[in-house]
């Protein structure tokens, strides 16, 4: 036939391939309302109860640490979190609180490998970092271990990260940081634990120093608790030339709110 080509017969047979596999999935694995893990009928939402338990951040916030104000405190006006521990970033954003539904969600992309999940989550990021989005020359995760990821196989951080890259044209550098120490789960540990837990775990190796010298960096993880690991990431990156960091996570723990047992960082 005129003009049939083998990139159209290839094209033909990847829709073809597509929609198979697409019912096929559908069947195995039906979709789930990431809050709770009810089926829903149509995948990527959250079902009916779980949309009004999760709370998204909105302004007014702190400038810097991002965590919400109750009413308007005026241009400037840092709180008093930022003040007790100023962070070596400039400026930390997070989509949704994390409780409840938001953890069930982190926990679907931890431990269920849902990589579906991502790129949505990743949306709601896109809004609550859209300044720091703008300005970032370079998007970057916080790394796992290498152990750790051998035996998970999957870094929800880099997820996210890739797809808050890919929504955003930004590019997108998974080896920027590395992990150069192991650390233990920081569940159960309080600020200072955590911070002892991970001092001098995070490295930018000579080789990638040309990834972060002079650049305005995005750190992206899943969940800001008291703000440990992303501390240690920002000095790594500030040691190794880079001009500013800004950390943008999925959820944050707020003030108050704060469960050291049941909240997991690493
Ligand atoms: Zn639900």
């Amino acid at each position: 036939m005129m003009g049939y080509h083998v990139a159209d017969r290839d094209k033909e047979f990847k829709a073809l391939a597509g929609k198979a596999f697409g019912w096929a999935a559908a069947i195995l694995f039906p979709p789930t309302c990431p809050g709770c893990r009810k089926l829903i009928a149509e995948p990527g939402t959250l079902c009916g109860d779980c949309w009004p338990k999760l709370r998204f951040l909105e302004r007014p916030w702190c400038p810097v640490v991002g965590g919400p104000f109750a009413h308007d405190m005026g241009e400037g006006f840092l709180s008093a979190e930022a003040i007790a521990n100023p962070p070596p970033f400039q400026r930390a954003r997070a989509a949704v609180a994390f409780s409840g539904v938001a953890r069930g969600m982190v926990h679907g992309l931890k431990y269920n490998d849902a990589t579906g999940l991502a790129p949505w989550m990743a949306r709601w990021m896109l809004r609550a970092g859209s300044e720091l989005i703008a300005d970032a020359d370079v998007i970057v995760p916080v790394p796992l271990h290498w152990r750790r990821f051998l035996w998970r196989r999957f870094n929800q951080s880099a997820e996210l990260a890739r797809a808050v890259a890919r929504l955003s044209g930004k590019p997108f550098e998974p080896l920027a940081v590395s992990r150069v120490k192991g650390t233990r789960q920081q569940v159960g540990l309080g600020q200072s634990q955590r911070e002892d837990n991970v001092r001098g775990a995070f490295k930018v190796l000579s080789q990638h120093d040309i990834l972060v010298r002079g650049r305005r960096v995005l750190v992206v993880d899943d969940v800001y608790t008291t703000g440990a690991t992303v501390f240690a990431v920002a000095r790594s990156l500030k040691r190794s030339g880079a001009a500013a960091v800004d950390v943008l996570t999925f959820a944050r723990v707020l003030p108050g709110d704060f469960s050291a047992d049941e909240v997991e960082l690493i």
